[in-house]
């Protein structure tokens, strides 16, 4: 008996670095697992790999800043997988910039992806999970919430948003069976962070600053966070709700 067997798992950005990770890692743990991701190629990797492991996994468009294609997978989720019992909201987007250069369009994007995109998710699932009395919710936010980040305000201030809002519904739902904890990479080696780099005058002297500053001396990896939302995600932490990790090397 495996900690997630049977369960069904939506993973938001399952194609990228930290959701491809989680998704085979929750696969591994018995799970059947939707891969959500608005890059439907990135997803199908991921299922084809969980397929070709023995593992069960479908992969779904979606563009989780648009309500109608966020309740259009769950409801396609449901129907070929079961109830959602476990949701991971991983999916997110960063800029690279000092707070006064960034405009209006990059603010609403960031926003949009990082807190409204959640906040959709969220809708479409907990009315079915309180029903049920059951739920585990894995928020993915970012050290930069905790501690902030220079070059990274708009994304602190939607991650910061993230972390109050789990802890709000980890005491809204906890009567109903529903777990909300939250898990904060720091500085990991995925496209996002390679992404952010590029917005830098010498990316590659970026992310050495960023690994040099990390206690345990390496960049994260996606493992690393799947490690933790697998824990969230199970009975294991049946009795943990509204608590905030950081996997950030210290
Ligand atoms: P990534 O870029 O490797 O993967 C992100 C995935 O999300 C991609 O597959 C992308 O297609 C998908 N995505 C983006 N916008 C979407 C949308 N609107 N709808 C659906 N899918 C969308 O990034 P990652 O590093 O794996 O990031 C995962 C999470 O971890 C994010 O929430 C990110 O903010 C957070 N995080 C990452 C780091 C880091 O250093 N990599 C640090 C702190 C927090």
């Amino acid at each position: 008996m495996q900690r997630l067997d049977g369960k069904t798992v939506i993973v938001t950005g399952g194609g990228g670095g930290i959701g491809a990770a989680t998704c085979r890692r929750l696969a591994r743990e018995g799970a059947k697992v939707a891969v959500l991701d608005m890059n439907l190629d990135a997803a199908h990797k991921v299922v084809a790999d969980i397929c070709a492991d023995g593992g069960q996994a479908v992969a779904f468009a979606c563009d989780i800043t648009d309500r109608a294609q966020v309740d259009a997978a769950v409801a396609a989720t449901e129907a070929q997988l079961g109830p959602v019992a476990v949701l991971v909201n991983n999916a997110g987007w960063d800029v690279f910039k000092p707070f006064v250069k960034t405009v209006p369009e990059e603010w609403n994007k960031l926003i949009a992806i990082n807190l409204t995109g959640a906040l959709h998710m969220l809708h479409a699932v907990l009315p079915g999970m309180a029903e049920r009395k059951y739920g585990r919710i894995v928020n993915v936010a970012s050290d930069a919430a905790r501690g902030g980040s220079s070059g990274e305000a708009v994304y602190s201030a939607c991650k910061g948003g993230l972390v109050a809002l789990s802890k709000t519904l980890a005491r809204e739902h906890a009567r109903q069976g529903i777990t909300v904890n939250v898990v904060c990479p720091g500085p990991t080696d995925t496209a996002l962070l390679a992404g952010v780099a590029e917005g830098a005058r010498d990316p590659a002297k970026l992310i050495e600053a960023f690994r040099s500053a990390i206690p345990l001396g390496r960049l994260g990896q996606g493992d690393d966070l799947a490690n933790a939302i697998a824990f969230f995600g199970s009975d294991d932490a049946a009795f943990v709700t509204g608590q905030v990790l950081s996997v950030s090397g210290g």
